[in-house]
């Protein structure tokens, strides 16, 4: 569910009207709502409150110090994955205590960075890192709380970009060197196992694939439990789907059904870590339309916003409801919306039937809060885009659109020749 909808014909998002935005931010623009990201993580939050957990906002999907902020505020902690996330994680208000760090290529300065800052966890992807993390830990003289991620092999059904708990995926360490590696963590001096993670993937549909990664997890917990390994912290992971088009992901408390019966007696606390699905729908990409062109197999509409703004139709071939800001009456023709790099790969949307628009009109590329921003370069030196935020009438510039001085900043032409 979202905060977007027409009156009269026009969008709204909340109480405000999508063309004011744009006209005073520009395009293209990227508009969050408030309410819904709120109602979002308090959904997924209820859904688990009859177990000790913390919801840990994965910041990849949308790291705006204003969206995560808002979810700090509600108690929230983050899951990042590199330096620069744990950075804004601190800065947007999460306290290091909720953070929980992944990623199969952290560097030692970034772990110094985490170490020193005292997040939650490190959730380890391979032996290596353990050893690194350990020798780390040792010369700062601290110790290194840690989750193994256990690579589950569990098909999670989704696009195979973003598949990730499967045999030939780079992520965690297989299920079956799992106790091999709870021993050599539980050895080393400067490490202190506390957890287990998983995370198999994102934009899943089906409730199998969590439940079958899930029950393999509580299983090795209770191996770990008689090995004498305590595991306070089971984290489960993000991947919750949202509808892009015709999806039907289950709600949050389907989820929980699904998992409780799972978790039944392990008396461990859960951390869960969605993006997409706390975000996604909170946003969309608001852009003008430049030109339309018509060849003689094709129709374009060519807009504002492109590829280096929003990439994921590119990359994944994925969906993303285009609507007009504001319906006008007119014929209907059938258009690809494409941006102006130059890139065949650059479209936000193929083979769709609209009312022909005119340049100046405004086009809102729904559901795209999660992997938007995030995803966005300065391919084609193309400043980035602006990002707001709406709250009920109101709404603020939440990070400026980036200037040409912008794109050269730190840049020098070299004095040698
Ligand atoms: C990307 C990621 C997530 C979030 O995935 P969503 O599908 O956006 O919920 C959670 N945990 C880890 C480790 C991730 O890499």
């Amino acid at each position: 569910m979202d905060d977007f909808r027409y009156v009269d014909g026009r969008l709204f998002c909340e109480d405000v009207a999508v063309e004011e935005i744009a006209r005073e931010a520009g395009t293209p623009v990227y508009i969050y709502s408030k309410k819904t990201l709120e109602r979002h993580f308090k959904v997924f939050d209820e859904a688990f409150s009859g177990m000790p957990h913390i919801v840990c906002f994965a910041m990849k999907a949308n790291s705006n110090q204003s969206v995560v902020g808002t979810f700090a505020k509600l108690g929230g902690g983050a899951d990042v994955v590199s330096g620069g996330e744990l950075f804004r994680a601190m800065r947007a208000g999460v306290p290091a205590e909720k953070i929980v760090y992944a990623g199969v290529g952290k560097t030692v300065a970034e772990i110094e960075y985490a170490l020193n800052s005292g997040i939650l966890m490190f959730n380890i992807e391979s032996e290596d890192e353990l050893l690194t993390i350990d020798e780390t830990a040792g010369r700062l003289g601290v110790k290194a709380r840690v989750a193994l991620r256990i690579n589950p092999d569990v098909d999670a059904q989704t696009h195979p970009y973003i598949s990730t708990g499967l045999k030939k995926n780079k992520f965690g360490i297989a299920i079956e060197h799992a106790m091999e590696g709870y021993r050599t963590a539980s050895a080393l001096s400067n490490i202190e196992v506390v957890g287990i993670h998983q995370h198999i993937g994102s934009q899943l549909t089906e409730l199998g694939p969590f439940v079958d990664s899930l029950k393999k997890t509580v299983e090795l917990v209770a191996r770990l439990k008689d090995a004498g390994v305590d595991i306070k912290y089971i984290d489960v992971g993000g991947g919750l789907g949202i509808k892009y088009l015709d999806e039907d992901p289950p709600h949050p408390s389907e989820l929980a059904d699904a998992l409780m019966p799972v978790l039944e007696g392990v008396g461990c606390t859960l951390i869960f870590e969605p993006g997409r699905v706390l975000v996604g729908n909170a946003g969309c990409l608001v852009t003008k339309v430049l030109y339309r062109k018509a060849t003689e197999v094709k129709n374009f509409v060519i807009v504002d916003a492109g590829m280096n703004d929003l990439v994921r139709p590119t990359l994944y071939q994925a969906y993303h409801a285009v609507k007009p800001v504001m319906k006008k009456e007119g014929p209907e023709y059938v258009a690809d919306v494409v941006g102006p790099i130059c890139e065949t790969g650059d479209f936000l949307a193929k083979d769709r039937t609209m009312t022909v628009p005119e340049g100046g009109d405004l086009l809102a590329v729904m559901s795209a809060g999660a992997y938007g921003f995030t995803m966005s370069s300065n391919y084609n030196s193309r400043p980035r885009a602006a990002e707001v935020m709406v709250s009920g009438g109101k709404f603020q510039v939440v990070r400026k659109r980036e200037t040409y001085e912008d794109l050269v900043k730190g840049e020098a032409l070299a004095d040698f020749s």
